[in-house]
């Protein structure tokens, strides 16, 4: 059923574009909509650990990292109200005072009358507050190292038309070689009296699959509408009700706190995540 009617011509490419845009934001990347049409609906970019490639916690944290500690490599929240972390340091003869009340606006040593600088020290070991870079989600991975993905895609809005087929315009210029460029097809249509949306993410190499480019309508006339089955679309699909149904059984381990198995499930539902395409290039 279409349902085209209820839609403005040029609102409906829009909604696609948002659509996308939230099913890329649930996976962590940032977004942005060109103000212009460049053949570019959405411009995407990710943290991502240099290691592994799991998403990468882009945050400050700090810690004590002597490994002898009790408190090692545990993130420290709020320090600034903390006044046990606060000391000052003498740069000259390097006596330690706590900070307080009194010496927060002194400047020089008591002893030596040497500078006095701020130092933030584990109120447990002594030892230097560091910056924790350690910041991939992955929990088995260790990397110091991110960064930073970028990708580009066309977002094409979709009716179902003739023969449930998915029909949608494609120039030449729309055939960005690049690794990194991506083409998603987006259809909203009505099921089973309750709204659904569909997804079919495609890199160059897969739209390369389905369409023949080398044609005069397509390198020369630019007006070239292709139909595309989809029979023929289905292995692009992101298949949302597996992807949940995995969702779900991934958090219900999470509150049993079996982590191994949350692991697994999590590698399982990242595999079948088929905007998962565009973390691996
Ligand atoms: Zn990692
Ligand atoms: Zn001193
Ligand atoms: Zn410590």
């Amino acid at each position: 059923m279409s349902d085209s009617h209820e839609f403005k011509v040029g609102q409906f490419g829009k909604i696609g574009e948002h659509m996308v845009g939230f099913e890329l934001s649930k996976r962590g990347w940032i977004i942005f909509y060109p103000p212009y049409d460049e053949r570019t609906d959405i411009v995407a970019i990710k943290f991502c650990c240099k290691k592994c490639t799991a998403p990468w916690h882009n945050e400050h944290k700090i810690s004590c990292m002597n490994p002898k500690c009790k408190e090692f490599e545990k993130s420290i929240k709020s320090i600034n109200s903390k006044k046990s972390f606060k000391n000052k340091k003498c740069s000259k003869c390097g006596l330690i005072e706590k900070r307080t009340d009194k010496n927060a606006q002194q400047s020089a040593c008591k002893k030596c009358g040497g500078k006095l600088e701020e130092i933030a020290l584990c109120p447990k070991c002594s030892e230097k507050i560091k910056i924790f870079e350690k910041n991939c989600s992955n929990p088995d991975c260790d990397s110091t190292e991110y960064e930073l993905l970028f990708r580009s895609i066309q977002v094409k809005s979709s009716h179902l038309v003739e023969g449930n087929k998915i029909g949608f315009n494609f120039k030449y210029q729309d055939l960005v070689k690049d690794p990194r460029h991506f083409l998603i097809v987006y259809n909203r249509r009505i099921v089973n009296h309750l709204e659904k949306h569909f997804y079919w993410i495609l890199s160059v190499a897969d739209f390369l699959k389905i369409k023949k480019t080398d044609t005069v309508s397509f390198k020369i006339y630019q007006n070239d509408r292709g139909h595309y089955s989809q029979e023929q679309l289905e292995p692009y699909l992101f298949k949302e009700e597996e992807f949940y149904t995995l969702e779900e059984k991934k958090y219900k381990l999470l509150k049993e706190n079996k982590r191994k198995e949350v692991r697994t499930v999590a590698r399982e539902q990242f595999n079948k995540d088929a905007f998962r395409k565009l973390d691996m290039v």
